[in-house]
């Protein structure tokens, strides 16, 4: 069975610092690789019949207002394929990603609270591509010609969403706690869920140890 993993972007791959990664003249130095991912991506690499995607929710493209003029959706695609360069020249390969620069009502709501302004354009409610929606997987799937039922799907991320979206997949959701996991109460749910789903929940150190768990799991299975 094919193994597709999907990796979060911001706060999983890259330091997430709150800038809207793009959104800035000088945002390639901002690109920051965690530690323990380019560890890890090559410790996956060597798996045989498994894949690797970069699966994104980009709101900040839906953000109007001076402070994200520059990132539009081409400005999404343009980081996306950088740090998939970055990642590919340390030997860390990634076969493709997904980004979905849209938000929901919910998001709308908030963001009206601190004072951002949302374009229109990218409101989408319950859009199949918005995380913790599913689309995107079914999305990389499909660029190797398989349903999401004949993979085995590993889904890793800082957010309860990504584990969230793992499970919704039919597959395990990873959680790689950083700043933001911790500061968002997101850990503490992840705990919850994880008490009825067991085995299909990992809460993992870093980045690394996720890799680990998952080829440790794939050995047990082969
Ligand atoms: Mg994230």
């Amino acid at each position: 069975m094919t193994t597709l993993v999907c990796l979060d972007r911001d706060g999983t791959i890259n330091k997430d610092e709150d800038y809207f990664l793009g959104s800035s003249l000088n945002w390639k130095q901002q690109v920051k690789i965690l530690e323990g991912v380019v560890d890890g991506i090559k410790l996956l690499n060597n798996i045989s019949d498994l894949e690797i995607f970069i699966i994104t929710n980009q709101s900040g493209v839906a953000l109007k207002g001076s402070k994200f003029e520059l990132l539009n959706e081409k400005r999404m695609h343009e980081v996306n394929e950088y740090i998939i360069n970055l990642l590919e020249r340390q030997g860390a390969k990634i076969r493709g990603y997904f980004s979905c620069p849209y938000v929901d009502n919910k998001y709308l709501e908030k963001a009206k609270k601190i004072g951002r302004e949302i374009n229109p354009d990218y409101i989408k409610d319950k859009h199949p591509d918005l995380k913790p929606n599913i689309g995107m997987i079914i999305k990389a799937a499909e660029t190797i010609e398989k349903k999401i039922e004949e993979c085995n799907i590993y889904n890793i991320g800082d957010r309860y969403t990504d584990v969230e979206m793992g499970l919704k997949a039919g597959g395990t959701g990873i959680l790689v706690p950083g700043k933001k996991t911790r500061e968002l109460g997101d850990e503490a749910r992840v705990k919850e869920i994880q008490e009825i789903y067991k085995q299909r929940v990992y809460i993992a150190k870093d980045f690394l140890d996720a890799a680990t768990y998952i080829t440790n799991k794939l050995l047990s299975l082969s």
